[in-house]
């Protein structure tokens, strides 16, 4: 007998369109932030609750909806973007179906909270099935829209079990928002779990791409880039964005793809630029690739169905071989270009053009151009020094010259055991290799001894899942998502006593000049202020440390440092306070190296601190790109890990770890007085003057919170406020 063809109720039928539109938690999250960018915010943050299906909320500070628009905003069609389908062709906006609110109002709870700049209040409303539920209420709120999704799939139970992890759904949240993150610099994201003070991901107003792509990929990554861009007039479309070099690689691809300023997918294209990189690196491994393109948007069929990410275009095969042939020149070009820069550099080699251009940072001493003399017009903006390469020290033989990969001895006069390389040449080691199963391990216990002492709480053992499930997730390969509560209340801590009127100084002060490795001048606003590099830049490895806790590269030491050595060195300067009542120093020596091998696992990795199994240090934490430490203060830093480090509370082991390493990466003032007495001090001044001004004080523009102590305890200088002076000229 045949079936009775009923037609289906209104409300049935929009469920099923929008269970299509809307699959899962990520979907809504990419379609509310493209309203967000839509309605021009600058500042978007995600909270969200069981991976996005208890709760998810988008909060910006955009134009906001007016509230003659708040009746209608969940309706199916009904969109601000697109008046008639010509305007199709033309679309500038991300969204113009005005389909993603209806759909997802459809399949959960909706609450929008909405002020524009002309309106008085906020008003609040909550919608069901595409309909107002009451009438909008004024409230109290901010310029911005905050939309509130609960119960996501509360009626559609099919797609709810087909969604049981919410470990993964939040994974591919935070895939989702820090692909946007990484396109729209200049806007800062967070994205968090709701009853977290700290946001998994979290990026600044002022930060760069790279920057951007550093605080999600980790700087492994970001420090191997090379910047692509190109256009081509016939094909109508341009490209541009940053690649991993011929030096990088992971265990998956990554293709951060934008078209038209749309996250998108292209097999097509991702496959043609794995086989381009097939040349050069090892069998088995890929590349980051992050590509914005713009096509004429009449090239583009931008009517594709929201679940379907796949992208196809006018003229594709033809556009791709213009792409793959661009990154393909970069990736030629980035090779050869690294063995040329090296070259020049090398002192004493007279290389006209670059000669010159080196005014600024080699030639100071001859001809005393000093920062401040020249004129700046952007705070921001770099000099030319900042692209070219600091000499590290004079390498020791004409034979080092020829050779690019040549390693260039830092010997100080106390550690001559420890041997670097070249700080351009420190090999680093992706820290997203050591993923996978060692992610599944017990989290949150440092050593042993504490693993003893405490047992597992529930939450923990939730969390423990949850990680289980992280790594099983099909998003792509990011930065480790470290659970641990020690460490996540070490960064709450960050954030608490950040100082707001500090941090914005530091944000967009104009650099002056370094007196000496301690004190540098800055300038902001109308105010000059003498900062302490040495106290300012311990916090700053402090918190790189915390924040980028256990996924960090790795500086490896072209030779293994023996800990005995090292300690012994430690013990017998001063600074140790060892007397003869401590014991022999032999014995002590030999403690420190079993000690600390013990925790050598641990060390490894949450810090890329690696220790082998002779008990030599053969790897320190990478912790900002072109920074390494003195290796001076390396033998008091063994040392003092084992003295002044409490191996039995976890938070207490971390902050102390952070403590004392952060101090041995600091600027300090033996930088330049251990090395002057020299004859090659001009390379060691100017790399210092070079690595403070361009990694140090970049750093501070975009990933430091200063806290409120600098304020107080004379790190910070007020010396001269512009008008002031200008008066004291005005009375001669
Ligand atoms: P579309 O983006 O395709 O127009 P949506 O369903 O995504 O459709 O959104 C419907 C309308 O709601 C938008 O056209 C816009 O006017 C308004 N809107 C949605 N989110 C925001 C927001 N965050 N800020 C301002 N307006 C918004
Ligand atoms: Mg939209």
């Amino acid at each position: 007998m045949a079936g009775v063809i009923r037609r289906l109720d209104e409300t049935v039928v929009n469920r099923i369109a929008a269970g299509e539109v809307i699959q899962r938690p990520a979907n809504a999250v990419k379609e509310m932030l493209e309203n967000c960018l839509d309605a021009k915010s600058t500042n978007i943050q995600v909270t969200v609750k069981d991976g996005g299906l208890k709760l998810l909320q988008i909060q910006d500070n955009g134009t906001g909806i007016r509230r003659e628009d708040m009746e209608i905003v969940c309706e199916r069609f009904t969109t601000s973007k697109l008046q008639s389908f010509e305007d199709l062709s033309a679309i500038a906006t991300y969204g113009f179906r005005g389909e993603a609110l209806a759909s997802i109002s459809h399949v959960a709870h909706v609450t929008i909270t909405t002020k524009t700049a002309d309106a008085k209040c906020a008003f609040r409303a909550s919608y069901s099935d595409g309909k107002l539920k009451g009438p909008p209420k004024p409230c109290a709120g901010n310029q911005g829209t905050q939309i509130l999704v609960e119960d996501l799939f509360y009626n559609v139970s099919t797609r709810r079990k087909a969604l049981k992890s919410p470990g993964d759904e939040y994974s591919r949240i935070v895939d989702v928002v820090s692909r946007y993150a990484i396109h729209n610099s200049g806007k800062s994201f967070s994205v968090k779990k709701q009853g977290e003070t700290v946001a998994d991901v979290r990026t600044l107003p002022n930060a760069s791409v790279v920057d951007n792509i550093r605080s999600v990929f980790g700087n492994a990554v970001s420090r191997e880039l090379i910047e692509v861009s190109c256009e081509d007039q016939k094909l109508a479309f341009k490209m541009k964005g940053y690649v991993s070099n011929a030096n990088y690689f992971m265990k998956k691809c990554v293709l951060v793809l934008f078209i038209n300023h749309r996250l998108v997918e292209s097999s097509a294209l991702k496959k043609v630029l794995e086989t381009v990189y097939a040349a050069y690196l090892p069998k088995n491994t890929h590349p980051f690739l992050y590509l914005s393109l713009e096509i004429a948007p009449q090239n583009v069929d931008v009517n594709v169905h929201p679940t379907k990410h796949e992208v196809h275009f006018l003229h594709e095969d033809s556009v791709i071989e213009s792409v793959q042939k661009h990154v393909e020149s970069k990736l030629l070009g980035s090779n050869s270009s690294r063995t040329f820069f090296t070259q020049t550099l090398l002192p004493g080699l007279p290389v006209s053009g670059v000669a010159e251009i080196k005014t600024s940072s080699t030639a100071e001493s001859a001809e005393r151009v000093y920062a401040h003399q020249m004129v700046r017009t952007d705070c921001r903006a770099q000099k030319l020094d900042a692209f070219l390469k600091p000499k590290d020290k004079k390498p020791p033989g004409p034979e080092a010259a020829g050779t690019s990969g040549g390693r260039t001895e830092t010997r100080t006069d106390q550690s001559d055991c420890v041997e670097m390389e070249d700080a351009d040449m420190l090999e680093a080691v992706c820290v997203h290799e050591a993923q996978g199963p060692k992610d599944t391990e017990e989290p949150g216990v440092p050593s042993q001894d504490v693993q003893r002492k405490r047992p597992r709480t529930e939450e923990e053992e939730e969390k423990q899942e949850e990680k289980q499930e992280e790594v099983t997730a099909a998003a792509t390969p990011r930065r480790r998502v470290m659970n641990l509560s020690s460490i996540k209340e070490l960064r709450a801590e960050i954030t608490e006593k950040t100082h707001r009127g500090l941090q914005d100084m530091l944000q967009n002060h104009s650099f002056v000049g370094c007196a000496d490795p301690q004190w540098t001048l800055v300038q902001h606003h109308t105010k000059l202020y003498l900062l302490n590099c040495t106290r300012l830049s311990q916090e700053l490895f402090y918190q790189i440390l915390v924040y980028d806790f256990g996924n960090f590269g790795v500086l490896r030491l072209s030779e293994p440092a023996p800990l005995y050595d090292l300690a012994m060195l430690a013990l017998d300067s001063e600074d140790s306070g060892w007397t003869e009542e401590d014991g022999p120093k032999e014995g002590l020596a030999q403690y420190i190296v079993d000690f600390l091998k013990r925790k050598a696992e641990m060390l490894e990795d949450y810090f890329s601190l690696e220790i082998d199994e002779e008990g030599n240090l053969t790897g320190l934490p990478l912790l900002l790109d072109r920074y390494t430490p003195i290796m001076e203060g390396l033998p008091m830093f063994v040392l003092r890990l084992a003295t002044e480090v409490n191996w039995d509370e976890e938070k207490d082991c971390f902050r102390d770890f952070c403590r004392e390493c952060s101090s041995f990466y600091s600027i300090r003032k033996r930088y330049i007085l251990e090395a002057e007495p020299g004859q090659e001090q001009d390379a060691e001044v100017n790399s210092w003057r070079w690595k403070v001004e361009h990694v140090i004080f970049k750093a501070f523009r975009t990933l430091f919170s200063p806290p409120k102590s600098l304020s107080e305890d004379g790190s910070v200088l007020q010396i001269a406020n512009l008008p002031d002076l200008y008066k004291v000229f005005e009375r001669c």
